[in-house]
């Protein structure tokens, strides 16, 4: 009973899986007849009265930056002329799986949310993006093709398999133009997006969440989850875990009992990388207590993001993993931006002398906090911002390396293969 995503084996959700909760008790994907026979036909809710269910209901976008989804679904509505509705299941970030594995084990809780989102704000096309190639293409066209419209044309949009082209922006862009590039905002696509139309782009996750809220209401969402946070969210779980895999969990689960979901811990660990590669890095035993929730991410400098979590052994080296990783985000740029397009290859310039210990000076290292603190914002999206973020946590949680790094002492393993999915360096063996 697994589920396989672009060669990594991912293991039977457990808990109390809602958005799985079919394949929790089959152990297989969802066809159409099965998925009606379990949850019944679409619920004749629609307009303002499905906007204000899911406004009661709490809910916030699993796709990265947790806003509230009735806000943009009031946003849209209120636009003028024609509408249009686009389910992000990209997964531009290699450390999250968890949409591209929603996507093949419930497409149908997916569609129905599409056909809802669209009900909502009167919208009458949609769009479900997935990477140019991956084996969803295949897979969704078929599902896609035994269903009935329900009103609402759904159209699957390929595309390229790049960082930012899952990026909001990006897939408007993508969509208008055919460029997979962020652009600059605002308007905000729920202004003016898909060729000019307002436009309401939502992850698949949180589309699956409204499919389940318009049949079961806003009480059973906030029956699990805390209050800020509401409901399950499915997060990835990697690293040095017993059985790393898509989990579907309650917000507001501390992270030490994720990892246990997943396994428990394989050996001793020296932090938690949270949120995917746009993400940060949270110190321990402070990251295992941490509650699993928007707000508490917050409130320690860091993002859910896709809702990844890596677990970090103390054998690996976090100022070599970061090096990585930013070398990685500096060359997903899209290239339009001087502080994201100069700015971030400095930076990964910077980091890598640090990891390979070749600076004695100290010089890199303020060289480095310098570039960090003058980069965020200054990108027409979040990509650098992001890669800041993580650079800065690094230094922060892996502060003693970092010291002994900058005095021209690396550690033993700043060679050691990548734990963290950076593509092209995956660690030999890493599911
Ligand atoms: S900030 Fe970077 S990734 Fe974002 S639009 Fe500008 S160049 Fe592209």
């Amino acid at each position: 009973m697994s589920a396989h995503d672009e060669g990594r084996t991912w293991l039977p959700p457990t808990d109390h899986p809602r958005l799985l909760a079919a394949w929790a008790e089959t152990g297989a994907a969802t066809g159409f007849a099965a998925h009606r026979l379990r949850y019944g036909p679409l619920p004749q809710v629609e307009g303002a009265e499905l906007i204000d269910l899911v406004a009661r209901s709490g809910l916030r976008g699993r796709g990265g930056a947790g806003f509230p989804t009735a806000r943009k679904l009031r946003a849209v509505a209120d636009g003028r002329g024609r509408r249009t509705v686009v389910a992000n299941g990209c997964e531009g970030d290699p450390a999250g799986a968890k949409d591209g594995v929603l996507l093949e084990l419930a497409p149908h809780l997916v569609l129905d949310g599409i056909v809802l989102a669209a009900r909502a704000v009167g919208a009458a096309e949609a769009f479900l993006c997935v990477h140019a190639g991956s084996r969803l293409v295949h897979t969704l066209s078929a599902v896609l093709a035994g269903r009935r419209s329900d009103g609402v044309e759904v159209e699957l949009a390929e595309i390229p398999r790049r960082f930012v082209a899952s990026e909001e922006t990006a897939l408007v862009n993508a969509l208008t133009t055919g460029d997979a590039r962020p652009t600059v905002s605002p308007p905000r696509p729920a202004r003016r997006g898909v060729r000019g139309r307002p436009t309401l782009v939502d992850n698949v996750e949180t589309l699956a969440h409204i499919a389940l809220i318009a049949r079961h209401g806003d009480r059973w969402f906030r029956e699990a989850g805390t209050r800020d946070s509401p409901g399950t969210t499915l997060v990835t779980v990697g690293g040095a875990v017993a059985l790393p895999g898509v989990y579907e969990i309650d917000l507001g689960m501390p992270v030490a009992d994720v990892l246990a979901l997943a396994g428990g811990a394989t050996e001793p660990l020296s932090a938690i990388q949270i949120g995917g590669l746009g993400g940060s890095w949270l110190p321990l035993p402070y990251a295992c207590r941490m509650p699993l929730t928007h707000e508490d991410a917050r409130a320690a400098g860091a993002a859910l993001g896709v809702a990844a979590i890596v677990a970090f052994p103390q054998r690996a080296c976090g100022v070599a993993e970061t090096a990585r990783v930013l070398r990685y985000l500096a060359d997903e740029s899209a290239g339009q931006c001087g502080p994201c397009m100069f700015g971030l290859p400095a930076v990964a310039d910077d980091m890598a002398v640090l990891a390979g210990a070749a600076d004695r000076s100290g010089a890199v290292l303020h060289r480095l906090h310098t570039r960090l603190d003058v980069i965020p914002g200054r990108g027409a999206c979040a990509h650098p911002d992001g890669a800041v973020r993580f650079a800065a946590g690094a230094l922060r949680v892996f502060a003693a390396d970092v010291a002994r790094h900058a005095h021209g002492v690396p550690c033993a393993w700043a060679a050691s293969p990548s734990w963290l999915p950076v593509p092209g360096n995956r660690r030999e063996g890493a599911r």
